[in-house]
């Protein structure tokens, strides 16, 4: 590729993109840097996407460039995504914004990016202030998460909330599920949550049904940067080489999945792929693996769908699933359906 040559109409270069622009610049743009508070390389402040009040919901780490939201939305990403977000266009719409806004037709104005570095400094560790309805994992930082150095071993396998959603005692059982009635996830359905290399790092808890108002369906442990790991993919990595490998969004899409007999699925704990996701699935597919995309019926999931197809399809043979008419989610699948849609 000449990065030289100016920009045609359309031709984006993503990675430049990301590289030269920085979340401060475009917050700045949206006048956000006013109402937001800073700490370090942190930002927090109440969420433009949805709108939120909550004055914490929102974070974005100048130093990884990217944002999360741990409000409603759950948003997150990287300068593009959010901008795409923000003006509800494409990913390579808001690519070419991007670059029309700071870029200066294609030239990367590296002297602000640098600016915005310079300034950067690292406080003692000091989390910022969350909600404490919230999950408080911080994915805006990138540091890999710990193995535990305990287990739950008292979780109730038999709950109904997981018969309810449709699992067997087998998937149950695979994926360690149960509910839990002490300690941080008392009252929520046990999730555990492996790294690549199949140690323990966290417990996502389900709240089993509807949660009530105010209160998110999900809890993760605080510390704990969901961004760095990608679900199920110690065990989709021991299935056969030469299949692809599903990526889905939810942990119950992938138990789904699993029982409708696809065991080489993982899921991103969310519609939009991390920085760290992208270096993870790279890393294990390159340079012959292949990927099939199957995202919720929704807009997050069409986003995050396009947005994967963007960041790897470039690198692997990428297939983007569609679930039929109707359905909202790969989990809400009858098991011989779901074969079918591969088909
Ligand atoms: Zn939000």
């Amino acid at each position: 590729m000449n990065t030289d040559q100016a920009p045609s109409a359309g031709f984006v270069d993503f990675k430049k993109v990301k590289s030269s622009v920085g979340m401060l610049q475009v917050l700045d743009r949206y006048k956000l840097t006013e109402t937001f508070k800073r700490n370090g390389d942190r930002l927090s402040g109440p969420c433009p996407i949805h709108k939120g009040k909550n004055p914490t919901a929102f974070r974005v780490s100048l130093d990884k460039n990217c944002f999360n939201c741990f409000g409603s939305c759950g948003r997150g990403g990287n300068v593009i995504d959010f901008v795409a977000l923000m003006e509800e266009v494409d990913f390579r719409k808001a690519a070419l914004l991007l670059q029309e806004w700071f870029m200066d037709g294609g030239v990367p104005d590296d002297t602000k990016r640098a600016e915005q570095r310079a300034t950067k400094a690292r406080p003692p560790e000091q989390p910022a202030p969350a909600a404490d309805h919230e999950p408080v994992a911080s994915d805006a930082d990138g540091s890999a998460n710990p193995p535990l150095t305990f287990e739950l071993k008292t979780l109730d396998a038999t709950h109904r909330y997981l018969e309810e959603r449709g699992l067997n005692p087998e998937a149950i059982e695979r994926f360690g599920l149960g509910y839990c009635n002490r300690g941080m996830l008392r009252g929520h359905i046990a999730i555990p949550i492996h790294n690549r290399d199949g140690q323990l790092v966290a417990y996502a808890g389900r709240w089993p049904g509807e949660p009530p108002e105010g209160n998110s369906k999900y809890k993760f442990p605080k510390g704990f940067h969901k961004s760095m790991e990608i679900f199920n993919l110690h065990r989709a990595l021991q299935e056969e080489e030469a299949l692809p490998l599903v990526i889905v969004e939810g942990f119950f899409d992938c138990f789904a999945l699993w029982q409708a007999g696809i065991a080489k699925c993982v899921a991103l704990m969310g519609s939009s792929i991390s920085a760290e996701q992208e270096r993870l699935l790279c890393e294990v597919l390159a340079p012959d693996g292949s990927i099939e995309i199957l995202f919720d019926n929704d807009e997050a999931g069409t986003h995050g769908a396009d947005q994967l197809l963007d960041r790897l399809g470039p690198i692997v043979t990428t297939r983007i699933i569609h679930l039929p008419e109707g359905i909202r989610q790969p989990d809400d699948l009858h098991p011989d359906d779901i074969a079918e849609v591969f088909a």
